[in-house]
């Protein structure tokens, strides 16, 4: 039997920017599916197309696609199981060809979330229904998820992903919506699961008990046992509901050097785990949250050595103290911090400064009245994002600016 492989679809731009107090602008969640393309990552969950003022976003997105600007990944809507979102999908952004739709499975779910109205056998039918319509409209890839599947009876989930499957669905979403699950539990059940539906099985799994890797890549396995390819759902820096979920360079690295999985589950090969820095850190700039400093891979200290016996030991030889190095996650280059005088774009910019700004980034306007239009978006990018703008979006808007101006309508 062939090995199968694990594919990575991050959830930052759906799981991610749906949690508390913490929220991305637009550009930032277009640099992200961008970003996470030149990754080599197989699916972006960009968002949700039944709620308007994620509309223009989208579809501006789909457009870049098409364009080149993004090349293989799959730009992925999320929503709910009813064959009414599937439509308001379609109704809202036409060209989307990848989407999960989503139902809860658990007892405790449908009793406490329908009151009595509806039985687990409705909740089935329904995402067989939606399924059905997703497919009939053109869906290319399409996953069928099972919220709280971690509390549901394994039978019932047996169920649900076979009426999936012959609705036409492409992939089954386990999610471990409390973070509920432990990684021999998680590798058992999906193993059970995959053995009997013999259906692709993405793994999406939260932090509650700080475990959302090791129950990810362990599920992973499972799958992987069973003949099955897997999917496993990040986010960037673990950012997501409550504890957050499984991070994504913390995913990439077990899969990659841990002694056991990097045998087991093969990473889908385009992975470039060399864009891990830079991914991360933007993430930690858009959401303004800081990288803690013992993060996997991308922290601070994450390759620093200071007591004694440790640093005398790396010092030697640095297999001694490191799994991997700094060059792996795409770290190990200075960083330049400008001192002295510095002229910015933005907001408030006028023309001779934003001249100044693009011709030190390569990109050139023969006459102020060129350079105007672009002048315009750069001040309600920044207006946008509330912070100053990084040098890849400004070549990304200078690029672009058809689709930036796109993602700045708000649909209001
Ligand atoms: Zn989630």
């Amino acid at each position: 039997m062939d090995k199968k492989t694990v594919y990575i679809i991050d959830v930052t731009n759906r799981d991610g920017v749906q949690t508390s107090r913490i929220l991305l602008p637009k550009l930032a969640k277009t640099m992200l599916n961008v970003y996470l393309d030149e990754m080599g990552i197989y699916q972006s969950e960009v968002g949700f197309p039944t709620l308007k003022h994620e509309v223009n976003y989208i579809n501006a997105n789909l457009k870049l696609f098409e364009k080149g600007v993004m090349k293989s990944i799959h730009l992925e809507g999320w929503c709910r199981a009813l064959v009414e979102d599937v439509d308001l999908c379609f109704k809202n952004c036409p060209k989307i060809k990848h989407l999960n739709i989503s139902a809860s499975t658990s007892d405790i779910l449908i009793r406490g979330k329908f009151m009595g109205k509806k039985t687990f056998s409705d909740i089935v039918k329904q995402m067989h229904s939606a399924a059905k319509r997703a497919k009939e409209l053109g869906v290319e890839t399409l996953g069928v998820n099972a919220e709280d599947a971690s509390r549901t009876e394994p039978d019932k989930l047996v169920e649900f992903i076979l009426a999936g499957k012959e609705a036409g669905a492409d992939r089954f979403r386990y999610c471990d919506t409390l973070g509920a699950e432990d990684p021999i539990t998680m590798y058992e059940r999906i193993k059970y699961l995959s053995e009997k539906t013999k259906f692709p099985i993405e793994m999406h799994c939260h932090n509650d008990l700080g475990m959302a890797e090791a129950v990810s890549v362990a599920g992973a396995r499972g799958a992987i046992e069973s003949g099955i390819d897997t999917y496993i759902n990040t986010t960037l820096n673990g950012y997501g509901e409550r504890a957050g979920n499984a991070d994504l360079v913390s995913t990439l690295l077990a899969l990659t050097f841990s002694s056991c999985f990097k045998e087991a589950i093969p990473l889908q090969p385009s992975v470039n785990l060399k864009m891990a820095w830079k991914i991360a850190k933007y993430a930690s700039y858009a959401f303004g949250i800081p990288i803690a400093i013992n993060q996997p891979g991308v922290g601070a200290n994450a390759f620093a050595h200071e007591s004694g016996i440790h640093a005398d030991g790396a010092l030697k030889d640095r297999r001694n103290y490191e799994l991997y190095d700094p060059e792996d996650v795409g770290r190990g280059q200075t960083e330049l911090v400008d001192t002295g005088r510095v002229i910015t774009t933005g907001a408030y910019g006028g023309v001779k400064g934003f001249r100044h700004v693009f011709d030190n980034l390569g990109i050139h306007f023969s006459t102020d009245d060129d350079a105007r239009d672009i002048l315009e978006l750069v001040q309600y990018a920044n207006i946008h994002t509330q912070k100053p703008l990084t040098d890849d979006e400004l070549r990304f808007i200078a690029g672009n600016p058809e689709e930036v101006r796109m993602i700045l309508r708000t649909g209001l």
